[in-house]
């Protein structure tokens, strides 16, 4: 099965093997393997041993995103969202579920958050400590770019909060670029292609020793993550984790390595995200985003407005045909999310694009001329 899902992703077959031991988390062998594995995502994130550190946290990247605010932002603490999508509305939602003031700043879905209309907003709000900016909106496929947001939260004194789940390590970023970022979070399953089970959190040390006890939750601190690495060694953990994934996530990182990290991802990425855009049309799908604001990690069209498309058809017609596309979307309009990311290429695209060419047309929906 080909899956094109802006996560959990495509993988490939030597990073789901290691998932077929049997592994103790708390054995000498894996504690080294894991203690090593700590320094390299620090590095991934860009950050400098020694002034940043890597937070790990089972479960998926909305309790990570969750964590990072808890941590980060004291109950009661004024959070800034940049709200221009889908994943954007997310973060909000567990901002306030965790007692912490969300002030939105909406902005259309299908484009970035100009930096003078942050700038406007962090000089109308003050009592804002933080921004929580959504890097890639997994929603509607737009980059808000923290090299252009960063320097307006920096200029006004406020820190950044970060969700870069789902490009992170695809689009360039380097926390030690970032003096005011708090934290980036992602996960084990998107562009660094490893199974789903963990999220994980770069912070710098100096603000996270600041943290303590403002998370409100055990589990979800990531300071008493840091304060028991500390305690207990680097290779240690709290609570069972999902330990294969972590062992699977560490084949995922040698790959990444091998494959030429963040610059050879991102041109695949790139690559495939310009087959999509260009095949789709060719279909006759209208993209949701205009070319000069579609990001690398995944490509939303509108649904055709046809009397015989039927979603859920179209939908098991691909997966007959050995694709899997999203099911979901979260823009008003109904959308479809096609990904580009994951352990594909793109062949795999093509190969795709002509399956949904077959769908259409057992489904007896004609081509259109390309928009
Ligand atoms: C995938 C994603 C998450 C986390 O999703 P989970 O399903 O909880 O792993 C968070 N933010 C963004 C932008 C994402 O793309």
């Amino acid at each position: 099965m080909l899956m094109l899902l802006p996560g959990p992703v495509q993988t490939r077959p030597e990073v789901r093997a290691v998932m077929a031991e049997d592994i103790a988390p708390w054995d000498d062998e894996f504690r080294a393997e894991y203690a090593a594995m700590r320094p390299r995502i620090v590095k991934v994130a860009g950050g400098v041993e020694g002034e940043h550190v890597s937070l790990p946290l089972p479960g998926c990247g909305h309790m990570v995103v969750e964590a990072a605010i808890r941590t980060f932002v004291p109950a009661g603490g004024r959070l800034l969202v940049v709200q221009n999508g889908g994943y954007a509305d997310r973060l909000a939602r567990l901002a306030t579920e965790a007692g912490r003031i969300v002030v939105p700043l909406h902005h259309p879905d299908n484009e970035p958050c100009p930096p003078a209309k942050l700038e406007a907003a962090l000089a109308a709000n003050p009592e804002v400590t933080h921004v929580a900016v959504v890097v890639s909106e997994t929603g509607t496929g737009i980059v808000n770019d923290p090299a252009v947001l960063g320097p307006v939260i920096r200029a006004a004194g406020r820190r950044l909060i970060c969700d870069a789940v789902s490009g992170f390590a695809a689009l360039p970023f380097r926390i030690a670029d970032h003096p005011e970022c708090d934290v980036v979070v992602f996960t084990s399953n998107k562009c660094l292609e490893g199974l789903p089970g963990f999220g994980f959190a770069v912070a710098p040390i100096a603000r996270l020793e600041q943290c303590a006890g403002n998370a409100g939750s055990w589990v979800m601190d990531l300071h008493d993550v840091y304060r028991h690495a500390l305690r207990d060694g680097w290779g240690s953990f709290r609570f069972t984790p999902a330990v294969q994934a972590l062992r699977a996530f560490r084949v995922a990182m040698d790959l990444y390595d091998a494959e030429g990290g963040q610059p050879a991802r991102l041109a695949r990425y790139s690559r495939n995200r310009d087959v999509l855009y260009d095949g789709l049309q060719a279909l006759g799908f209208r993209p949701y985003v205009a070319r000069e604001n579609q990001g690398p990690i995944i490509v939303v069209v509108h649904q055709p407005d046809h009397p015989n498309w039927d979603f859920a058809r179209f939908l098991r017609g691909m997966k007959a045909r050995g694709v899997i596309v999203s099911n979901h979307f979260t823009t008003k309009a109904p959308t479809m999310r096609v990904g580009c990311i994951g352990a594909v290429d793109a062949d795999d695209l093509r190969f795709a694009l002509a399956q949904m060419d077959a769908t259409l047309q057992e489904m007896g929906i004609r081509h259109r001329a390309a928009a």
